[in-house]
């Protein structure tokens, strides 16, 4: 191939691999399985392997998958936290062993463990003097984000190492991980609520851990399991079994399945036996991971940029089934974009029948140029939505025609257009009748309005019987309209009935999120409703104004004014306002209070237990506060949390005053409670005070 072509392929293949790579350590939404990653991945390493010269000419190239977010502090590893390198193949198991051979000095045995790979998140647990005190990401392998908040909520995480043989400081090395049937209770209250099923309980446990609200994540039960030592202040284990024995002193969860062996035979015969095994375990694995016992010959051996040389992971190839692709459906969200599902030949996967897969969106379907009439391959890797792996193309008969997305929306017949910067198709007719049912269903869902027994069968019958067009007809329904709906008892229409009413009183960021906004998710809702404090205010706010909320970029600010520059939608509000709902954040800050936060410059340093110190900055600036990162003369006030380090030292020195957490939540507790008599005084706020 000519150095250019190589040059271009390098850069192509990158450029694929880096989005992969953001798509499912920053979104916990991949879109297409392990083993395609793994397979693009080699593919890259082999070209770069073959030409380092114009590999280095295209720039370096980053190590590990960066999984850092904005909105998390972040924390440097006391020892870096490295990837595994992995296999799919008996024979590269082997070769793993004869170049640990090249490493090692003549005649030290090799003794391996072997241990289940658990398909979670990588986590890094701190313990000072046996207490637990920070845990953080893997993030670039260097530094990850301090979720410690949100760990705080996981039951099994130990708080305490038990007995008394702990070092002074150690990072020990563990999985979040989500049990088969946490992630089953989660899917089925999501199909109830008429959302899109997770994927995976992988997927699920990555995107929970990184939940900017600690509140919704500890909704959904995690789980920790801890296998490895990162730092430790001593060196006081001398094999990874005795670290094992270990963990089970301090009596924190660890794995319950792990293996000796004194050759590789013994590890392929445990690698095999694991695969059987696995099935019956109550979360997913996805591979097995081999590691040297002996912690010497592991420090004799060492690591390469991004992963350890004395351990691979060897993964299970995910089943695979071929299958005729009879047709592409086309299925309406409720904010009108348009998913393509795969509709198959029925075919047994991973013991269940297939007969749907996704397709993903229109640009998926053609990078692997699948058309009606092929004949696919589906994979279910642990995952509940099968995937259209990628065609087989000398099966491809000769009628059949590359897919073209109908310019039309299947539901109403309205032209179809591409979302701008996105890839998704869009419905642009909001009385589309799919988007007018999933409108509803996410309105009165739990992480919206929360509204019991507007499950999704009652929604279609409401609307089929033409009884609710929109969210605010909800509002105008009385128990008569619910008399003829199929298997509904007076009793349940009283309770329907009653619960949309209590509905009129939920906080402003709940309607805010059950409007449907494109982008306005729970935590920008919350951003919104603490930075404006009204509806009004949102509805108002500049574009600018927008942008300068945390976590509001100019796509989510764009979004935010298109919806509400619709008359359609600004009548349906104005609807919804007169029909009694709460559209002011009582704890907001329209209500202008002086407050001994006022105009005043915060430090914040060390874990507190209630809030993170995004959390804490953020009720700081709600409450007329600055924040600022570093101490110097100019701060009013040092907050201090537990583990509180240099800036404490600093703020001692220069005299600025400091709270510790009591004394934080203290003097917020008061602000807070005279906003509340303040709004209390001023009655409601109209909502169209001006109009
Ligand atoms: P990895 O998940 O393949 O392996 C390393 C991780 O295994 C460790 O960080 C640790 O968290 C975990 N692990 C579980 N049990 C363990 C045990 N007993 N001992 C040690 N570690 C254990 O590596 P990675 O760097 O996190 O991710 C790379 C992999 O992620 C890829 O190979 C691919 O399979 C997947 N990936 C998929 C996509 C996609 O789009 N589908 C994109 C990026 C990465």
């Amino acid at each position: 191939m000519p150095k250019k072509e190589i040059v271009k392929k390098i850069e192509a293949l990158r450029k694929e691999v880096s989005r992969h790579d953001k798509l499912y350590y920053q979104k916990a939404d991949p879109v297409i399985s392990d083993q395609e990653y793994d397979r693009l991945k080699k593919e890259l390493e082999d070209i770069e392997g073959i030409n380092p010269a114009l590999s280095k000419q295209v720039g370096d190239r980053k190590g590990i998958g960066d999984d850092r977010l904005a909105g998390f502090d972040s924390f440097i590893h006391r020892a870096p936290m490295y990837s595994l390198d992995n296999t799919y193949s008996k024979d590269e198991l082997m070769v793993f062993e004869t170049r640990l051979q090249k490493f090692l000095r003549d005649g030290i045995k090799n003794t391996y463990v072997v241990e289940p790979k658990i398909d979670g998140v990588a986590v890094s647990l701190t313990y000072e003097r046996g207490r637990f005190t920070r845990a953080t990401t893997r993030g670039n392998g260097v530094e990850g984000d301090d979720i410690t908040r949100n760990v705080l909520s996981i039951k099994n995480l130990p708080h305490n190492l038990a007995g008394n043989r702990h070092p002074e400081i150690i990072e020990i090395r563990g999985e979040i991980y989500m049990r088969n049937e946490e992630f089953h209770r989660i899917n089925k209250l999501r199909e109830k609520e008429g959302s899109t099923p997770y994927a995976n309980p992988r997927n699920l446990a990555a995107g929970t851990v990184k939940l900017l609200d600690p509140e919704e994540s500890a909704k959904r039960k995690l789980q920790i399991v801890l296998y490895g030592l990162g730092f430790c202040d001593l060196q006081t284990f001398s094999y990874q079994l005795e670290f094992h024995q270990a963990l089970l002193e301090w009596k924190v969860p660890t794995l319950e399945h792990f293996w000796e062996c004194s050759s590789m035979e013994e590890v392929w015969t445990v690698v095999e036996n694991l695969d059987r095994q696995r099935r019956d375990y109550e979360y997913e694995t996805d591979g097995a991971v081999i590691k040297l016992d002996s912690l010497d010959a592991q420090e004799e051996v060492g690591f390469t940029a991004k992963a350890p040389r004395w351990a691979i992971a060897f993964k299970y190839a995910a089943e695979q089934k071929e299958t005729l692709l009879k047709d592409i459906a086309l299925q309406v969200g409720r904010t009108g974009i348009v998913s393509p599902v795969a509709e198959l030949e029925p075919v047994q996967l991973a013991g269940t029948t297939v007969s749907r897969a996704t397709l993903h969106n229109q640009d998926e379907i053609r990078r692997k140029d699948i058309r009606i009439g092929d004949y696919v391959i589906v994979e279910k890797a642990g995952e509940i939505i099968p995937q259209v792996i990628r065609v087989v193309p000398d099966k491809r008969g000769d009628d059949v025609i590359p897919y073209k997305f109908p310019p039309e929306c299947p539901a109403c017949g309205s032209q179809l257009d591409r979302l701008k910067r996105d890839v998704a198709i869009c419905c642009p007719n909001s009385s589309c009748p799919p988007q007018i049912r999933r409108r509803i269903q996410h309105f009165g869902s739990k992480a919206a309005m929360d509204i019991d027994h507007l499950g999704p069968a009652i929604v279609s019958q409401l609307v089929d019987l033409e009884h609710i067009q929109d969210i605010a007809d909800l509002y105008t329904l009385h128990t008569t309209d619910l008399a003829n709906l199929d298997k509904f008892a007076e009793k349940s229409a009283k309770n329907l009935i009653s619960a949309i009413e209590a509905s009129k009183e939920r906080e402003l960021w709940r309607f805010l999120h059950a409007l449907g906004i494109q982008h306005v998710g729970v935590g920008v809702a919350k951003g919104l409703s603490r930075q404006f404090g009204s509806l009004q205010a949102i509805m108002e706010a500049t574009l600018n104004e927008l942008i300068e909320t945390e976590d509001i970029g100019e796509i989510v600010a764009e979004s935010i004014q298109g919806f509400f520059s619709q008359s359609n939608n600004r009548t349906l509000v104005e609807r919804l306002i007169a029909l009694g709902l709460n559209t002011i954040d009582t704890f907001g800050k329209q209500v202008n209070v002086s407050s001994i936060f006022s105009s005043k410059i915060f430090v914040l340093t060390g874990a507190m237990n209630k809030y993170s110190r995004r959390e804490a900055g953020e009720l700081i600036e709600g409450n007329g506060g600055k924040i600022s990162s570093s101490i110097s003369e100019k701060t009013n006030f040092l907050i201090a949390g537990s583990a509180a380090g240099s800036k404490l030292k600093k703020a001692q020195k220069l005299g600025v005053e400091i709270w510790d957490e009591e004394k934080f939540l203290k003097n917020l507790a008061e602000v807070e409670s005279s906003s509340r008599e303040l709004v209390r005084e001023q009655g409601t706020l109209s909502f169209f005070e001006e109009d």
